[in-house]
């Protein structure tokens, strides 16, 4: 071969950290706290009615495009209960393979080659290579750790918007670093969207994961807009089924439709058991969501507490799966070596955050671990991470 077979596009993107961490993590015994997926499966009558769905013939063959009728529905009637946003499910709702396409789909359809997109940094893996696969180019605006949370400087953000921004890429609740934009943090990007005529796609597939009170806003609530926002969201980690890959966007019927566009040609449809399945799981009573929020941040205070202990800094999470930790108390400055070292170290694998960031610096003494595990597996963890102090 007269040349390297991925193309330029991608080339930065060969291989993921996930799976080197998750390979050592196999081949020494650690236990796996750096991939965010729960051990434990979501509710068992949502796990039946996928499998009633498969018996009785419903989603065995290609679904609808756009997704079944039934799940378009349950997903606009959890806009509307839970935020007051109304949407079409016919012309204003698309099921999607996961967020993952919705976020492909979105970034496909809407950048144009040389179009500026913002991301906030640390950013979710696959911002970065759908930028990249639609051409365009990523502009980073860091969160910076200030009195143990992650805030966004908004005159950065502002600053970063040139003339050929063409969107801003938002996820909140905010993975890795668990921050939880504020009314008025969203506010403030809503209002620089509208100034500067910006298209705003939001990630917010941790919608329902929020502790101590926190609120999510989806940005499309605010004024100006409803018109200039896709809102992405999942099945994954609110029902606990990753594998599932149910995803959808909410959006205007010219945004939908110009993600229909791209979505069609990745996969067409996905999933079609799960999409009912999924249906009832978006009308389980309040006491599931309740549940699964308590649920989680008990969990969460396990781990921050045993990191605390075992000498890291910690960044307590208002939402996600993760929390993000400093090693510089621990006399370390390079997440990589870190993370390479701490399964042969203490028996653990977490994530080096440096992965999520273009100015690696910024991100080089942070690691993140996930908590949504068995109790028994993060209490076993956190015993062993004792062995650090
Ligand atoms: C897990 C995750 C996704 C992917 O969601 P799927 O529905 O599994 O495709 C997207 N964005 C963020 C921030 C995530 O953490």
């Amino acid at each position: 071969m007269t040349r390297p077979p991925l193309n330029r596009r991608l080339a930065e993107f060969g291989t993921t950290i996930f799976a080197e961490m998750s390979a050592l993590a196999a081949e020494s015994g650690a236990i796996n706290l750096g991939q965010g997926f729960p051990d434990t499966d979501g509710p068992e009558e949502i796990r039946e009615a996928a499998v009633r769905a498969l018996r009785d013939g419903r989603g065995n063959q290609y679904p609808p495009g756009p997704g079944v009728p039934e799940l378009r529905t349950a997903i606009a009637d959890h806009q509307r209960e839970r935020y007051g946003l109304a949407y079409d499910p016919d012309t204003e709702v698309l099921v999607t393979a996961g967020a993952t396409e919705a976020i492909a789909a979105s970034l496909l359809a809407l950048v144009e080659p040389g179009d500026e997109v913002i991301a906030l940094e640390p950013y979710y893996d696959s911002y970065a290579a759908c930028v990249a696969m639609a051409g365009g180019t990523r502009v980073p605006v860091t969160l910076r750790p200030h009195e143990g949370s992650y805030v966004l400087d908004l005159d950065e953000l502002r600053a970063a918007v040139t003339d050929r921004t063409r969107l801003i890429l938002l996820n909140t609740p905010h993975n890795p670093t668990g921050t939880v934009l504020t009314r008025a943090e969203l506010t403030a990007v809503a209002e620089l969207a509208v100034e500067r005529d910006l298209l705003v796609v939001t990630d917010e597939v941790y919608e329902h994961l929020v502790f101590d009170g926190a609120e999510h806003v989806p940005i499309a609530s605010l004024p100006g807009m409803r018109e200039r926002t896709v809102t992405i969201s999942s099945a994954g980690k609110t029902f606990s089924f990753t594998g599932w890959k149910v995803g959808w966007i909410t959006a205007s019927p010219e945004l939908t439709s110009a993600v229909r566009s791209a979505k069609q040609f990745l996969t067409y449809v996905s999933a079609g058991p799960f999409q009912y399945a999924v249906a009832e799981a978006l009308r389980l009573p309040d006491a599931y969501f309740d549940g699964l929020r308590a649920g989680l941040a008990a969990k969460r205070d396990l781990l921050a507490e045993g990191l605390a202990r075992a000498g890291f800094g910690v960044y307590r999470p208002s939402g996600t799966y993760f929390v993000t930790t400093d090693i510089r108390p621990l006399g370390a400055t390079d997440g990589f070596a870190f993370c390479r070292s701490l399964p042969e170290r203490a028996g653990v694998v977490a994530i080096p955050n440096a992965v999520f960031y273009d100015h690696r610096d910024a991100g080089a003494p942070f690691v993140r671990f996930a908590f949504c595990k068995k109790t028994e597996v993060l209490e076993e963890a956190v015993s062993r991470l004792k062995r650090l102090a």
